[in-house]
């Protein structure tokens, strides 16, 4: 088990444009590895590579349907649906909540550890979290869906 360091709001991996994966080899695999290991160990809901300073489009989230950890490479929103308040917070920015509007439903389109194409349609909050770590991959933060920041939940 490898644990990477989630970086914080203002290290300059959270505001880039990550680039595609184009080699599903092992590096991915442990790519892959160390961030289902680290998404665990801080005990959230979804992690994207430039959290750990990795400018790759990686994700993994915690399927609400399965409660299964899915890694998603090279993610893309084939289509969106409807809107729902979310309570959001990020690995990346500590101790801040915020009320956002999201799509109710998403489709991903994606591709797996082998590269494999598949999709996969979610609502509430896995539909959130998909939306939260893309936007990651093109260096957005959830702060740009706020519309009110919460008490202090920590
Ligand atoms: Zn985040």
């Amino acid at each position: 088990m490898a644990l990477r360091e989630i970086v914080t709001e203002g290290y300059e991996s959270l505001s880039k444009i990550s680039k595609p994966v184009t080699s599903f080899d092992p590096r991915l695999e442990l790519l892959i590895k160390d961030m289902k290991d680290t998404l665990v160990k801080a005990d959230g809901l979804g992690l994207a590579a430039p959290q750990i300073g990795v400018l790759r489009r990686v994700i993994i989230i915690v399927d609400g349907e399965t409660d299964q950890l899915v890694a998603l490479v090279n993610p893309e929103i084939v289509s969106a649906s409807g809107s729902q308040n979310a309570n959001e917070g990020c690995l990346s920015i500590p101790g801040v909540w915020g009320r956002t509007e999201r799509p109710a439903e998403v489709t991903v389109k994606a591709q797996d550890a082998q590269g494999e194409w598949f999709e996969l349609t979610r609502t509430g909050i896995t539909a959130v979290c998909l939306c939260h770590e893309i936007d990651h991959l093109n260096g957005i933060l959830f702060r740009e869906h706020v519309i009110e920041y919460l008490e202090d939940r920590d």
